[in-house]
């Protein structure tokens, strides 16, 4: 059983972002705020029954944060959470469909991780930080939110990590879920779930920096020079294909003799659906590809699927194994075939 008095307390990791920016002096915002400062700037946050620590980790945007950072941050959490109801991560918006999506991939525990961030910064007529972090730290602190992974709390709604997407760049609901939509909401600070995720995916390595994998977009008229000056040089690929998962005709074959060297990803830029499996049967299109042995991100947007890549081989998979992640990852075969039995760790798994 857990201490009940560690039941309140939610720790906050403070790594930087908008909500924590201020203007410089020399023109535009850059970090600077404090997770001390950040928390004491919450109305409400003293009567939300919590007893708050806070960590400051890093202070850099989103974009600069790297797979060290998130493996830092987990290894950090993981330390905290015997002792705490939940997390809370604030960081910049522009990543935090990366960094929660690798954040859960390591979390193994019952606690709620909550990730969020700001998009207006704290000098901005209705910056919206603080109420993000107030319903970030409610959900942290809310035992309906256990086991639930890691989650991205931003404009009162609690979406999965590994649906999210940031799909605006200025407004405040700049987050959304394409696959199933939110998992639920905060209302008068408390959790509403409408739903939650069938099943989970952990990995027990976290990622490195000293593994590449190439993100390479296809496009109308693509002729093949981004894909050609990567491929001697990475690890793998995630091509973010057309439509249900297609490319030009002619990228068919060089595609294929990549993927008898290396892993091939077939992911989807619309980011909402599924890559199909049996529907199209043009060169080029997603049979022709899986035929020549891409592997499927299912329903993965392309970002997600190079994170998971990226981890897998951080992780030591071969060819079999990354496929069979992929196949339960994507959201296409029985979770049980995953290939790691990572066990949840926590009281309520006991
Ligand atoms: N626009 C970003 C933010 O919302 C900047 C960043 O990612 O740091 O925080």
């Amino acid at each position: 059983m857990s201490n009940p008095e560690s039941l309140s307390r939610v720790v906050v990791f403070g790594l930087g972002g908008t909500i924590a920016m201020t203007p410089t002096g020399s023109g535009g915002v850059a970090p600077s705020l404090t997770a001390e400062q950040l928390v004491a700037a919450v109305p409400g946050l003293n009567d939300a029954g919590v007893k708050l620590d806070v960590v400051q980790f890093r202070q850099i945007p989103g974009a600069s944060l790297n797979f060290a950072d998130i493996a830092a941050l987990h290894e950090a959490v993981a330390a905290e959470l015997p002792h705490a109801a939940g997390v809370v991560v604030t960081q910049g918006t522009d990543t935090i469909e990366e960094t929660s999506y690798l954040l859960d991939l390591l979390h193994d525990r019952p606690e709620p991780m909550v990730v969020t961030g700001a998009m207006r910064n704290p000098s901005m007529a209705g910056a919206d930080g603080p109420a993000n972090l107030l319903a970030a730290v409610q959900v942290a602190a809310s035992p309906q939110a256990r086991k639930l992974g890691c989650v991205v709390v931003f404009a009162d709604e609690i979406h999965a990590a590994r649906r999210v997407r940031k799909t605006h760049t200025t407004r405040c609901a700049a987050f959304e879920s394409p696959n199933g939509g939110p998992l639920g909401w905060v209302s008068e600070g408390h959790v509403h779930l409408a739903n939650r995720l069938s099943f989970r995916t952990f990995l027990p390595a976290p990622p490195t920096d000293d593994v590449r994998v190439a993100l390479v977009p296809t496009a109308l008229g693509d002729d093949g020079t981004v894909l050609d000056a990567v491929a001697d040089h990475v690890d793998g690929i995630v091509v973010a294909a057309v439509g249900a998962g297609h490319v030009p005709a002619h990228l068919a074959p060089r595609l294929g003799a990549i993927a008898e060297h290396k892993p091939v990803i077939l992911a989807s830029r619309t980011c909402g659906g599924t890559v199909l499996a049996e529907t199209y049967g043009f060169p080029g299109s997603e049979r022709d590809l899986l035929a020549r042995g891409l592997i499927s991100a299912g329903f993965l947007d392309p970002v997600k699927a190079r994170l998971l890549l990226h981890t897998l081989i951080c992780n030591q998979a071969d060819r079999d194994t990354i496929a069979s992640a992929f196949a339960v990852a994507s959201g296409h075969a029985d979770p049980a075939l995953w290939p790691w039995a990572v066990q949840m760790s926590g009281a309520d798994n006991a």
